[in-house]
């Protein structure tokens, strides 16, 4: 096959070499990971029984099936049946389980995607139309395989055994992009998606390479394709020529080494070169990402997604986290920092991260019942997940973030909640910080607008330069089709950090950036300008931005960046950005 490149959205940097593994919607129902050697022979044999049981019951089925019964449904049943006992059914995945080492439903899925493709080409519409019986038989299949599905243990696999495999997806969402975090992938790549979808943060926090929005990548690339993703320039290059792939290999070693010497600065404090001390926060998912957070010498946790702690269950909104699972969650993370403080964000559900996928009904999400709007409207579900939160602070230092918060009333009514649940607690002898700080975020314009409403009623604040950017530009962020259009250095994005920073200065209310922005190195210096002492991003990118404050130069950087927001050309402002992080 002929090499080919695609181009798309970069949304988590390095250079990643490996097999393409394609992922259907359908496949990404069902568990991923890789069975050690020694326990191929048992998986093969839980298919096999899976497969003996569907037997069984399509028998049943037929059996009891009254004799006056329509012929078609004995007819139906034949041919399930029959697709069942086929080899590509009965004998391919269980090769695949021992040649690829997939647990028995990926390697079922895995080969019913590549039947239902061949299906979906042939022209004949009666055989076309089969499509379906095999993917009703793989479901049979699978729903008996669930009931013996064994608990996740990520296998370790020694070197030489190192698969490096890369997704690749139409679309993947941040659940689903869960389910990937502790298994052995080395890229991803999906044909819709945006630089700041949830999807590419939790890419990001995978540490991972990852390109999105490639449009059709998922129906160009085929499963074992060779692959290089180059996730700094968003291109991806498919069955690469020898010397396009030594390039990368070289490439690659070259980043891991500058990785490597980041890695001296974690003990080093985050101070400019003035010596002003600058704190540099992590932002998580899940409390076990702590441990990341730790490695690089965060300060503490500046933003804890706790919505990550309800996507992805069975029954959505009906089997959400009760409060001594949360309580758990959230001990596990404070615990894990060690005396740092932990910010754990209030549920932000819907937009992009939905309790129930595919029962969306809003007709703009985004602009939807979300994140505090959502909890409000929810009360007894807000106040399990405060009451937890509360528990956590009798552990170390635990601060309280609102997301999406916009209105005076949304402010009071949220903290009315915080006493109720504090007292509920103090009836039930349970113990918590009574001074826990609740600060709000600052996603949507309105509230830079407005920042005296907060100020008065809150303790800090958190700028989500995410939602900001979606909001002030009215761009979607999960929308590749706009994805061009947002833009961090916007001069009104800059007026509205730049006002919130000044607010919370002049009033001394502890002000900190915690979306993606903050983790942009070459950001740093405009931000530290501005006047940020506090930065909140994803683990895998605190030692960068540590390297940027401490070359800083504060006088300098802060006349420069006076500059920049006197500046309305957005080409003028990028060059001088520029410039600065240059200094
Ligand atoms: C943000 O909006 O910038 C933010 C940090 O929150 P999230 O990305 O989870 O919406
Ligand atoms: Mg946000």
């Amino acid at each position: 096959m002929a090499s080919f490149t695609l181009h798309g959205i970069p949304v988590s940097g390095g250079v990643a070499i490996g097999r393409a593994h394609l992922i259907t919607s359908a496949a990404l129902d069902v568990q991923h990971y890789l069975i050690a050697q020694e326990e191929a022979e048992a998986e093969v044999q839980r298919l096999e029984n899976a497969i003996t049981t569907v037997h069984r019951e399509l028998e049943t089925i037929w059996t009891d099936m009254p004799k006056d019964a329509p012929t078609e449904l004995r007819a139906f049943l034949d041919v399930h049946a029959m697709i069942l006992s086929d080899p590509q059914i009965s004998q391919v995945p269980l090769n695949i389980i021992r040649e690829r080492r997939y647990n028995a439903e990926w390697a079922l899925v895995t080969q019913v995607d590549e039947l239902v493709a061949q299906f979906e080409e042939m022209e004949e519409p009666y055989l076309r139309e089969r499509k379906a019986d095999v993917q009703q038989i793989a479901e049979r299949v699978l729903k008996v395989l669930r009931g013996t599905a064994k608990p996740l243990l990520p296998v370790a696999l020694d070197e030489a055994e190192q698969v490096q495999m890369v997704v690749v997806a139409h679309d993947i969402s941040p659940a689903d992009m869960m389910q990937f975090r502790d298994h052995m992938f080395n890229g991803f790549l999906t044909d819709l998606g945006a630089q700041q979808s949830h999807t590419a943060i939790v890419a990001r926090s995978m540490d991972i390479p990852a390109v999105v929005g490639l449009n059709n990548a998922s129906s160009l690339i085929e499963q074992d394709d060779w692959v290089v993703i180059d996730g700094d320039a968003g291109v991806v290059i498919v069955d690469p020529s020898p010397l396009v792939l030594e390039y990368y290999r070289t490439r690659q070693a070259t980043l891991q080494k500058a990785k490597k010497k980041l890695k001296k600065l974690k003990k080093s404090a985050a101070v400019t070169l003035d010596g002003t001390p600058v704190a540099l926060m992590a932002n998580i998912e899940l409390p076990n990402d702590c441990t990341a957070a730790m490695d690089v010498g965060a300060n503490g946790v500046g933003l804890f997604r706790s919505e990550f702690l309800f996507l992805g269950r069975q029954g959505g909104s009906n089997n959400t986290p009760g409060e001594e699972e949360q309580f758990e969650a959230y001990r596990k993370a404070v615990e894990m920092m060690r005396g740092r403080p932990v910010t754990i964000r209030t549920l932000d559900i819907g937009a992009d991260k939905q309790l129930d996928p595919g029962e969306q009904t809003e007709l703009n999400p985004a602009l939807g019942l979300r994140a505090i709007r959502y909890c409000l409207a929810e009360p007894k579900l807000f106040l399990t997940q405060l009451r937890a939160i509360l528990r956590a602070s009798a552990y170390g230092k635990v601060k309280l973030l609102i997301p999406m918060i916009a209105h005076a009333f949304e402010i009071d009514q949220t903290l009315a909640m915080i006493e109720q649940a504090k007292t509920q607690l103090r009836n039930t002898n349970k113990n918590f910080d009574p001074d826990v700080e609740v600060g709000a975020m600052i996603e949507i314009p309105a509230a830079v607008l407005a920042l005296p409403m907060f100020i008065s009623r809150m303790d800090f604040l958190s700028i989500g330069t995410n939602d900001l950017i979606q909001y002030s530009l009215a761009i979607d962020r999960a929308d590749r089709e706009v994805a061009h259009l947002y833009n961090p250095l916007h001069p009104a994005v800059l007026q509205m950090l730049a006002m919130t920073i000044r607010a919370g200065e002049k009033s001394g209310t502890p002000v900190s950036i915690c979306g993606e922005m903050a983790g942009e190195p070459r950001y740093t210096k405009l931000l530290l300008g501005m006047g940020l002492r506090e930065f909140s991003m994803q683990p895998s990118q605190i030692l960068a931005v540590k390297q940027e404050v401490l070359n800083s130069d504060l006088a300098l950087i802060a006349t420069k960046a006076k500059r920049v927001l006197n500046m309305t050309e957005p080409a003028a402002i990028e060059h001088e950005v520029y410039k600065l992080r240059a200094m």
